[in-house]
């Protein structure tokens, strides 16, 4: 089963980047592609009857996969990057993270209006950086259709976060 196999490729990182933070180094999945194959396949497998127009990805590590991932589902990716690495136009938000506060931004022309965004990143933790992302998308005039994670600390209620935007949550391997 995907989720057994991506817990026991996770490494636990305690203490990173602050004390009290277990950090989930998904690196160790990277050195194996059959996994990284799986990994995608399953994440598209779990979006069908969804409607997605993009793939919007969040840096950094929601730009491992949501490529790969928008490449499966045949739609474009759009990368949601921290603030100062995009060299267009952008619309920005900030918002408190598990370990400290940042800014993300969006080129301003990334979306068109009313199109159905998937929103991915790599884990879902209290969920301020994809309310963020999915603010973006809304002041763009698009929507957020759902989101897409390779792991959730259930434990930090991220989802309840998310719920107002959209109930189409998804993730493989949950803590
Ligand atoms: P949050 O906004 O609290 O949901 O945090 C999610 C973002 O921070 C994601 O981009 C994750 O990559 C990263 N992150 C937060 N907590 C962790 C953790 N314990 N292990 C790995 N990444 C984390």
């Amino acid at each position: 089963m995907i989720e057994t196999k991506i817990k026991s490729t996770v490494r636990d990182v305690i203490d990173f980047p602050k004390p009290g933070i277990v950090f989930k180094d998904i690196t160790p999945i990277l050195k194996d592609p059959a996994l990284c194959i799986n990994i995608t396949r399953e994440l598209a497998e779990q979006l069908k009857g969804i409607e997605i127009d993009v793939v919007a990805g969040i840096e950094s590590r929601g730009f491992l996969f949501g490529p790969a991932l928008a490449q499966l589902l045949n739609v474009p990716f759009v990368p949601i990057r921290k603030v100062g690495k995009l060299p267009y136009k952008t619309v920005q938000q900030s918002y408190d993270l598990e370990y400290g506060k940042a800014t993300i931004e969006v080129h301003e022309d990334a979306l068109l209006k009313g199109q159905k965004v998937l929103i991915h990143d790599d884990l879902l933790a209290t969920g301020g950086t994809v309310v963020a992302a999915s603010k973006l998308i809304m002041q763009l005039g698009a929507e957020v259709t759902g989101y897409s994670f390779i792991i959730a600390l259930d434990f930090l209620k991220g989802r309840l976060r998310l719920e107002p935007y959209t109930k189409q949550i998804f993730s493989l391997a949950s803590y």
